[in-house]
C-alpha cells in the first residue's frame, strides 16, 4: 500500500482493535507495523490477531511488520473485580500477595521481591507514574499505602518503585514461553523490555534463532548509560518514554529521545518513539495541540516510526489516532525545514562500498530529476543504508525475502516490493522499472536510480548503480546483459 509519507506508524492491537475489519481499517488509515503486547491478552488472542494481520497482508499484497513486545521484568498489579477502580487522594490502599481480585481497598501485587525490598516512606508509581502511593507500613507479603496522587487504576497496570533496586533477570519464565510462542507464530520483531546491558540481549537472540529481529526498549537509566553498546547489539530501538519518564525525572526524557534518535540514524537501525503520543485520543476524537506537537517533534528529529499504545489498543478512537499521526507526518515532511534538518543532520560515516553507492544514489537523485531509488536488498542492509541517507525521493526496496520486506516496514521511507530472484542485471533493471511504474512512483518519461549487487543472490555485495529510463524498450535496446 503506497504511503505519502516516510515516517512509519506502529499501532498496538488490543480489545478494541482485534477484529478483521478494525485491523484492516487501521492498516488502510496508515498503520505499517502492528504491536502485540505480550503483557496483555492470552496466547489464543495473540495468535488470532497474528492470523488476521497475515490474512490482510496477503489480501492487500502489502508487507506488514508484526512486533511482539515481551513483558520483561515489569512489575504489574493483578486484576480488579470491576476491571478498574477510582483511587481518591488521601485514601488508604493495600497491595499484597493475595491473588483474589482487587477492589477499592486493595489489589494483588504478585511480586514477593518488591515486598522484601520495600521500606516505609518508599514511593510506588502505577500506570506510567500517573498514580503515586506512599508506603506507610509493610511486611513480607503486604504494603499499606496512602494515595498521594489518585486516579483510575485498572487490570495489570505497571508498577515502578524508583527508590528501590530490585534484583531481576532480563527474561522471566513467562518471557521465554512468550518468545517461543511469538517466534513460532512468525512475528518479525521482538521487543525486549527493561534492557539494562548489552548482555541482556544474548539469551533472547539465542532463543529467537534468527526468526525475529531484536529491538531493545530503552526505559531504564542504566540502558541510557550503556546505550552505545546496547544499540550495537540490537537491530532496532524503542524510546519507551512511559517507564523512562518514571525511572528518571520526566524532564530528562526529551534530550534523551533526541540523542537516541540521532544515534540510531547514524547506525542505520530503526528507532521508534513511543508512549503517550496522542494519549488524550484514548477518550477524545481530537488530540491536544501539545500531542500533535510531540508527534511532529519526533518526526523532525528523524525517527523511523511513531507509536500508538492504548490509543489504538483500548481507546475509543483508534482509527482517528492513526489518521492524526498520518496527517501530522504528511504535513511535517512537506515542510522545507524538515528537509533542511534531514540534510544537515546526515552523519557521513562511510565504511563500505555499499555506503558509497547509496550516498551516490541519493546525490544523483537530488541533483537530477530522478523519481525514485530502487535498491535490491536480500538481508535488508542496503535498504537500511539508503534510508539513513533520508533521500528526497521514495525508496523502493526490491527483495525476494518476505522476512526482509516485513522487517523493513519499520524503517523510514522504505517501500518494499517482492521480486523473484534475478539472474541477470538487465532483468533486475526491468523489474525495478516495472515496480516504480505500477506503484505510481514514476511515469514512462521519468528516470529512476537502481542499486544492486552483482553477482546476484549473494548478500552484502551492493556494487552497482544504474540510472535507468522507465521504458522497457529503451532498456532492452541499450543495456548490456
Ligand atoms: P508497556 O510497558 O509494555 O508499554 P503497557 O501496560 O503500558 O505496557 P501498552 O501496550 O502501552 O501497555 O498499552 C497501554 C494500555 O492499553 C495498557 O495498560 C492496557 O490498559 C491497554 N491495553 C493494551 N493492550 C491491551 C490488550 N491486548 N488487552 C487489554 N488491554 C490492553
Ligand atoms: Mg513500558
Ligand atoms: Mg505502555
Amino acid at each position: 500500500m503506497r504511503r505519502h509519507r516516510n515516517v512509519k506508524i506502529v499501532a498496538t492491537l488490543g480489545p478494541v482493535s482485534s477484529s478483521y475489519e478494525m485491523i484492516k481499517a487501521l492498516h488502510e488509515a496508515g498503520a505499517d507495523v502492528f504491536r502485540l503486547n505480550m503483557s496483555h491478552g492470552t496466547h489464543d488472542e495473540i495468535a488470532e490477531r497474528h492470523r488476521l494481520i497475515r490474512q490482510i497482508e496477503a489480501e492487500l499484497s502489502s508487507p506488514i511488520a508484526i512486533l511482539a513486545d515481551l513483558q520483561g521484568p515489569k512489575l504489574r498489579v493483578g486484576s480488579f473485580a470491576n476491571g478498574e477502580e477510582e483511587l481518591e487522594n488521601g485514601a488508604a490502599f493495600r497491595m499484597d500477595l493475595d491473588t483474589a481480585e482487587g477492589d477499592k481497598t486493595r489489589v494483588c501485587l504478585p511480586h514477593p521481591e518488591i515486598f522484601a525490598a520495600l521500606r516505609p516512606d518508599a514511593t510506588l508509581l502505577v500506570n506510567d507514574g500517573k498514580i503515586r502511593l506512599r508506603v506507610k507500613s509493610c511486611g513480607t507479603d503486604f504494603a499499606e499505602c496512602e494515595v498521594i496522587n489518585g486516579g483510575t487504576i485498572s487490570n495489570r497496570k505497571g508498577v515502578n518503585v524508583p527508590d528501590v533496586i530490585l534484583p531481576v533477570a532480563a527474561l522471566s519464565e513467562k518471557d521465554r514461553a512468550d518468545l517461543e510462542f511469538a517466534c513460532e507464530l512468525g512475528i518479525d520483531w521482538l521487543a525486549l523490555s527493561f534492557v539494562q546491558r548489552p548482555e541482556d540481549l544474548v539469551e533472547a537472540r539465542e532463543l529467537a534463532k534468527g526468526r525475529a529481529a531484536i529491538l531493545s526498549k530503552i526505559e531504564k537509566p542504566s540502558a541510557v548509560e550503556r546505550f552505545d553498546d546496547i544499540l550495537n547489539a540490537s537491530d532496532g530501538i524503542m524510546v519507551a518514554r512511559g517507564d523512562l519518564g518514571v525511572e528518571l525525572p520526566v524532564q530528562n526524557v526529551p534530550p534523551i529521545q533526541k540523542r537516541l534518535v540521532r544515534k540510531c540514524r547514524a547506525a542505520a537501525k530503526p528507532v521508534i518513539v513511543a508512549t503517550q503520543m496522542l494519549e488524550s485520543m484514548i477518550e477524545s476524537p481530537m488530540p491536544t495541540r501539545a500531542e500533535v506537537s510531540d508527534v511532529a517533534t519526533a518526526i523532525y528529529e528523524g525517527s523511523d516510526a511513531v507509536m500508538l499504545s492504548a490509543e489504538s489498543a483500548a481507546g475509543s478512537f483508534p482509527i482517528e489516532a492513526v489518521t492524526t499521526m498520518n496527517n501530522v507526518a504528511v504535513e511535517v515532511e512537506s515542510d522545507p525545514t524538515y528537509r533542511t534538518i534531514m540534510e544537515t543532520s546526515r552523519t557521513a560515516q562511510r565504511t563500505s562500498v555499499a555506503d558509497g553507492i547509496v550516498s551516490a544514489a541519493r546525490e544523483i537523485a537530488e541533483t537530477t530529476d530522478i523519481k525514485a531509488i530502487c535498491c535490491y536488498t536480500q538481508s535488508g542492509t542496503t535498504a537500511l543504508l539508503t534510508a539513513r541517507e533520508r533521500p528526497r525521493v521514495p525508496i523502493i526496496a526490491m527483495t525476494s525475502e518476505t522476512n526482509t520486506a516485513r522487517r523493513l516496514a519499520l524503517t523510514w521511507g522504505t517501500n518494499c516490493v517482492m521480486s523473484g530472484s534475478k539472474d541477470r542485471f538487465k532483468e533486475a533493471v526491468v523489474s525495478a522499472v516495472r515496480a516504480a511504474l505500477s506503484e505510481g512512483y514514476a511515469t514512462q518519461n521519468d528516470q529512476i536510480v537502481i542499486t544492486a549487487g552483482v553477482p546476484f543472490n549473494i548478500p552484502g555485495t551492493t556494487n552497482i548503480l544504474r540510472v535507468a529510463p522507465c521504458n522497457e524498450r529503451m532498456i532492452y535496446a541499450m543495456d548490456p546483459e
